[in-house]
């Protein structure tokens, strides 16, 4: 049983998969325990499971899943965990923006006790200004509302212990947003800073719109927060509501004004209008949530392994 497991997903990283692998062997040739290298292929349509496959055969410490089709970068990285016994597990990208060189560094918290380390990028990633932005946004939403403890700037680039990783597989939910669960778990943890390098090769797996999911998934699996924010609108127009008619009939008792029977009837919807959203929206965070659960499809569906028992 190997000390230490790395799990990495791919979506198409042929262009990078060979120096991916040279310069993991490099620093793993220098670490003291022993490892081993989980390739997940998340259902490529380049030549990247064919190139593990070869990495594979020739050195049984690299390992292979590969995934029907695309099920995701999450999903992918959850098919990685479930099939290690490792004492340590680190996850990293396959794009080499996650430095292997940061494997030693990891692992000596590890060792100091740190059942959770995760790799902290000190400069901000040199994407399209817009997902930049939205990142911003994200991370200041989610600090300033509380919603999340997921600490700021970091990826799936971490270290985690067995005993976070028992915890994890525990938690079968189909929303996933790792970054937040695992800090949700609330285990000992610590941080490397690093400079996050630019993608070399291939283009970012994450389309515009998965990136907008994974955010989403982050706000609504984290947070109550949104059913407040319902709540908060229709208590406002019911309180705007009731203000105008207590203007209403006050001005009519003091100076005798004469209103419309039209205006009681505008301002008793309006107040009624606040009832309904907030029931609404209720019911329908609920839904959403139940219809999900229900749901119950398979996180992913392996394809085939390689080099693992069944
Ligand atoms: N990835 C994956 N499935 C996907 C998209 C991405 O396994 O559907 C992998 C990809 O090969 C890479 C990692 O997830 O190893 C991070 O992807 P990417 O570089 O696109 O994310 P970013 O760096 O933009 O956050
Ligand atoms: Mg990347």
């Amino acid at each position: 049983m190997p000390n230490l497991s790395i799990v990495i997903p791919l979506y198409n990283e042929e262009k990078n998969l060979s120096k991916l692998n040279d310069t993991l062997l490099q620093v793993l040739k220098n670490i003291s325990i022993s490892w081993e290298i989980i390739f997940v292929n998340d259902g490529s349509s380049d030549k990247t499971l064919k190139m593990v496959e070869d990495l594979a055969s020739r050195n049984s410490s690299i390992k292979v899943i590969s995934l029907t089709r695309n099920f995701g970068h999450q999903a992918a990285l959850m098919a990685g965990l479930d099939n290690t016994t490792a004492d340590a597990v680190i996850t990293m990208d396959g794009d080499l923006q996650d430095p292997p060189e940061l494997i030693p560094e990891l692992i000596n918290k590890w060792e100091e006790g740190f059942l959770v380390v995760y790799a902290r990028r000190k400069n901000y990633r040199n994407d399209h200004f817009l997902k930049r932005w939205l990142s911003m946004l994200f991370y200041f939403i989610v600090k300033s509302l509380k919603m999340s403890t997921a600490p700021k700037n970091v990826g799936d680039f971490r270290l985690i212990d067995r005993r976070v990783l028992e915890e994890l597989k525990y938690m079968r939910e189909r929303t996933r947003y790792l970054r937040g669960m695992i800090s949700w778990l609330g285990f000992k943890s610590s941080f490397v800073d690093y400079n996050r390098p630019d993608r070399e090769n291939g283009k970012a797996g994450y389309s515009f719109n998965q990136l907008i999911r994974l955010a989403l998934d982050g706000f609504f699996s984290f947070s109550r927060l949104p059913l407040r924010i319902g709540l908060f609108l229709g208590v406002i127009s019911i309180l705007i509501g009731l203000g105008f008619m207590v203007y209403m009939i006050a001005d009519i008792l003091i100076n005798d004004v004469y209103y419309h029977l039209y205006k009681f009837l505008v301002d008793v919807i309006f107040i009624f209008m606040g009832f309904l959203f907030i029931l609404i929206w209720i019911l329908g965070e609920y839904i959403g949530r139940i219809y999900h659960e229900v749901k119950g499809r398979n996180l992913y569906i392996i394809h085939k392994k390689i080099n693992l028992d069944d």
